[in-house]
């Protein structure tokens, strides 16, 4: 019994990186170096962990789960880690002294390390099912040598054979939960990201007839000052005619690269940011869609607001909020828009309407999925927003009355320099 109290001692000390990783990292870290650098720690911690407290069998024999941190990590983050896990293997068995179990240790490495790494490029390129049976087999691999070497070296017993038999059926069951449970959790990981990117060509979809009408009405208005120009009677006035069809064309441009940038797949790019510009460019970006719902945006924005994020991103969730904003007010009216450094550290986006306003319970409910009151709508736009400013560990606070308005308060770490 206390065999097995221990093998789930091991379990408990495997899962804890993967958690971290899916709680902690998978969202707030971008970069893959950097992925791969804490999850070779936190691989490396829990190998650790389950060398010092490893299952007892008799005086020789200690087992434990050591490999699958191991195997996951070489499988998932390849070449490096892989080595670097095993060196710190074999280091920590070599800090317990050197003995039979220490060459079983190492002569075992060494048959099954290169094994993995010759799986391990085609496990990444596979599919859920696939990457199991490939993890399994590994594991199983392992088991069946680890049991042929300690044959070899130390002898043959009837009761460790036993304990061997139960370990090789713990290791297969625990590497193909592990699987199971870190492909599951990255593909819902990978469903809220494509919720993310429909959500965002709905609105583009939403907003491009107004945009076409923004880029034709500066076409009218240059097509007509060419029209003029013709005129041999009114040669004093061409200056200015040639200006204001300048103009219009240079609007008309702008409004298509806001679109542009807006529409772009988003990169995993994140760096330094200054929020006001983008508040800027969103504000100006929504403009001639609140003009269409006569409303009309003011914008205030004071110092320099660093924040350290993906442009696209801060963007795609300003629009979302300050869509809804311009939809509030079906009868028109203003948006305060501002943006400045707070004394805590934060950069602080305030997003102000007069419009419908919202109770209590319709301000809890905001963030959840599908959750809308428009009759259109997909009560995703809120949901995208408040996963995007979390990620960059922002945070946002909605004050509202029924009947006079609404303030979205965003607030993001200020970047470091
Ligand atoms: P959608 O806009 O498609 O309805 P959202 O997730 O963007 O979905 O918004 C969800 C709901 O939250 C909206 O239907 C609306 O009832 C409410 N809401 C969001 N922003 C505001 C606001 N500024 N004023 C009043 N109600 C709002
Ligand atoms: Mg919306």
């Amino acid at each position: 019994m206390s065999i097995i109290k221990d093998f789930l001692l091991q379990l408990t000390l495997l899962i804890i990186p993967i958690f971290i990783y899916f709680t902690f990292i998978l969202e707030r870290v971008k970069k893959d170096r950097n992925i791969t650098v804490i999850m070779t720690i936190l691989w490396g911690i829990s190998i650790l962990l389950c060398m010092s407290f490893p299952v007892n069998v008799g005086e020789t024999a200690r087992l434990d789960i050591r490999f699958i941190p191991l195997l996951l990590g070489t499988l998932y983050l390849g070449f490096w880690p892989g080595i670097l896990l095993s060196t710190l293997i074999i280091l920590y068995r070599l800090s317990l002294g050197v003995s039979l179990g220490f060459y079983n240790t190492v002569l075992v490495l060494v048959l099954s390390l290169p094994v993995i790494l010759y799986f391990q490029k085609s496990f990444i390129r596979s599919k859920k099912d696939k990457k199991a049976v490939i993890a399994l087999g590994l594991s199983f691999y392992y088991c069946v040598l680890g049991l042929t070497i300690f044959t070899i070296l130390i002898g043959f017993s009837f009761d460790y054979l036993k304990v061997q038999l139960l370990h090789l059926v713990f290791m297969v069951a625990v590497t193909l939960f592990c699987i199971v449970f870190i492909e599951k959790i990255r593909e819902i990981h990978q469903l809220r990201s494509d919720v993310q990117n429909s959500e965002k060509l709905r609105v583009i979809s939403e907003l491009t007839s107004v945009f076409a009408h923004e880029i034709r009405n500066p076409m009218q208005v240059t097509r007509g000052f060419l029209q003029l120009l013709d005129d041999p009677d009114l040669p004093h006035k061409k200056k200015e005619y040639i200006k204001v069809s300048i103009e219009e064309l240079d609007r008309a441009n702008e409004i298509i690269d806001d679109f542009l940038a807006f529409g772009k797949p988003s990169e995993n790019l994140n760096g330094k940011v200054n929020a006001g510009d983008q508040v800027e460019r969103v504000a100006n970006l929504i403009q001639s869609f609140s003009l269409n719902h006569q409303v009309e945006i003011k914008t205030d924005i004071v110092g320099d607001c660093w924040i350290d994020a993906n442009p696209q991103k801060i963007n795609q969730s300003l629009i979302n909020i300050m869509k809804n904003a311009v939809e509030s007010m079906p009868n028109g009216g203003i948006i305060w828009v501002a943006c400045s450094p707070d004394a805590d550290g934060f950069i602080r986006i305030s997003i102000k309407d007069q419009g419908v306003g919202m109770t209590k319970q319709q301000i809890d409910r905001l963030g959840n999925p599908y959750y809308s009151l428009k009759e259109k709508g997909t009560g995703l736009g809120m949901m995208v927003s408040f996963q995007i400013i979390r990620s960059f560990k922002g945070k946002i606070f909605v004050n509202s009355e029924k009947g006079a308005g609404t303030e979205f308060i965003i607030l993001l770490p200020q970047a470091v320099f």
